[in-house]
């Protein structure tokens, strides 16, 4: 294994951390390791404890090292998607019986592994409002094993205060979960403040280039860590090594595009606040955004995902996104690029009619680090 400590700033472990140069060549990135099985020295004599790649990869040795790295953890685990991760996190903490609480803007699709998949295997939950500590101390039961928070949420980007929820978690003993997607560990830290463990979609920001899918877990707690590795490669939805190397590739700029995706999104937030035909705007950046204080006070800047609802309904919400041109329009985010979505039509689609249910004038941006005067231009025009 790539043994290696980085004392140093978050920059130089994304660059560094699991990525020691090639030992056989000096190659200064870490080869893409495309195999499936490794020679043995003799009946189990491993080379470095590779036996067969879903076991263990030296690629996604290297991410999964990185990823520990970047937030703080000591154990990465590095999955084929998000919701790969999310499905072994859930199925190594949770038995028949047990609930969990869940945010009520979930990610859609984390909603609907919750509400149509885990559910059929006996296990409940419940939606609160993790904005609001009461709310999700109100919510625990009995046979509570985790609270699921997502800070900044998606697509309303509200605000959960990750040390209040973890100390409630802590004293009702049960594991606080973060998806950091929104913010990458560049901008939020949440096993410092003190959850459990953290999910990413390293598809959105941490890849950063809208070329992969890829999913990854991290805690800091040692013996869930090695729980989780076994469920790993006892259900083994692992990433591939080329899926890995460019997930390594893009966190390698990571702390650069997100503090451009903050600058950009700041930018667009400021056309936004005084545009005629816009009647909200959601950004954590917003002094008058009802988490700002809690996300100045647990971010280091306000990342790039911007919602904002439209006078005229869904009908005119639907027609900026028509009208768009450099935003793209698509679902995701987190890439270079800026794109432009509804999330009722689209990427909340599933949540449709549910306690989940998304504003049907509400338009979302994933802005990217192109120049903000062009990114401006488009979105004037846009919005007529
Ligand atoms: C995209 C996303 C996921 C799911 O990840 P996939 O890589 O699409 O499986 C989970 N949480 C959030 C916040 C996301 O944006």
């Amino acid at each position: 294994m790539n043994e290696q400590s980085f004392p140093q700033s978050f920059e130089t472990r994304a660059i560094h951390a699991g990525q020691p140069a090639d030992a056989a060549t000096g190659a200064v990135v870490t080869p893409i390791y495309q195999v499936s099985t490794y020679k043995q020295d003799g009946v189990g004599g491993l080379r470095g404890g590779y036996e067969y790649s879903r076991s263990g990869n030296p690629t996604r040795t290297a991410l999964e090292e990185n990823l520990a790295a970047l937030e703080g953890g000591r154990r990465g685990l590095a999955f084929a998607s998000g919701l790969a991760a999310e499905d072994c996190l859930l199925r190594t903490l949770l038995r028949p019986g047990d609930h969990v609480v869940i945010p009520n803007d979930a990610y859609g699709g984390t909603f609907r592994l919750f509400a149509r998949v885990v559910e059929q295997w006996g296990v409940e939950w419940s939606v609160a409002d993790t904005s609001d500590p009461a709310s999700v101390r109100a919510a625990l039961r009995d046979r509570t094993k985790a609270i699921w928070v997502e800070t900044p949420s998606n697509p309303l980007l509200g605000i959960t205060d990750i040390a209040a929820l973890a100390d409630i978690a802590r004293t009702a003993g049960v594991r606080l979960v973060v998806d950091n997607t929104f913010a990458s560990p560049y901008l939020q830290q949440p096993l410092a403040l003190g959850a459990d463990v953290v999910v990413h979609s390293t598809t959105k920001y941490m890849g950063g280039h809208s070329d992969v899918v890829g999913g990854a877990l991290v805690t800091s707690d040692a013996e869930l860590g090695e729980q989780l590795a076994f469920h790993q490669n006892a259900m083994g939805a692992v990433a591939g090594p080329f899926d890995c190397w460019l997930v390594m590739r893009g966190i390698k700029t990571l702390a650069v595009r997100m503090d451009r995706h903050s600058a950009n999104a700041a930018r667009i937030v400021d056309l936004l606040t005084g545009h005629p035909s816009v009647t909200q705007v959601y950004y954590p950046g917003l002094p008058s955004h009802p988490g700002h204080e809690v996300a100045a006070k647990q971010m280091r800047a306000f990342g790039g995902m911007v919602s904002f609802r439209v006078a005229g309904g869904e009908e005119a919400a639907v027609r900026v996104c028509d009208r768009a041109r450099l935003f793209t329009l698509g679902e995701s985010l987190g890439g270079v690029e800026s794109l432009i979505e509804h999330p009722g039509l689209m990427t909340h689609a599933s949540v449709s009619g549910s306690a989940l249910e998304v504003p049907a004038d509400l338009v979302r941006l994933s802005v990217g680090i192109e120049a903000a005067d062009d990114l401006l231009t488009d979105l004037t025009t846009a919005l007529g």
